[in-house]
């Protein structure tokens, strides 16, 4: 792992930004690569048998900044719809509803947790 050239600097508050850029996410031989490469359908409209390609590769369980569940966690394909409803499902902090686009309506979702999952503290560094 390359040392930081910017320390000293402004700390990025979110520094998973930059994760999403490193070629262990999106290189060759990256996650994002080798999810699309082992699912190319987005799931969720899987779900409604709808073949929809993928193309965001989104964590199933949010990782929230945390490089284990970042680098380590399960992954899913989504369609870049399907993947902003996720989104603004975890900003909103509620659950999902079912909407006209075909959003999951599956509960075992963590993220439909919307929270703190109990006994695990947030990740400190
Ligand atoms: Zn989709």
């Amino acid at each position: 792992m390359p040392s930081p050239t910017d320390a000293g600097g402004a700390k990025s508050p979110r520094p998973w930004l930059d994760w999403y850029r490193d070629q262990r996410w999106r290189g060759p031989n990256g996650r994002r690569i080798k999810q699309l490469a082992a699912e190319p359908w987005c799931r969720f409209h899987a779900k409604r048998g709808e073949r929809v390609k993928a193309t965001t590769v989104d964590h199933i369980e949010p990782h929230r900044g945390d490089p284990d569940r970042f680098w380590n966690g399960a992954l899913q394909s989504l369609c870049h719809h399907c993947h902003s409803a996720v989104k603004q499902s975890h900003e909103a902090g509620r659950r999902f509803g079912c909407d006209a686009a075909g959003a999951p309506t599956d509960p075992s979702h963590p993220w439909f947790e919307g929270g703190k999952r109990s006994g695990k503290a947030e990740g400190e560094r």
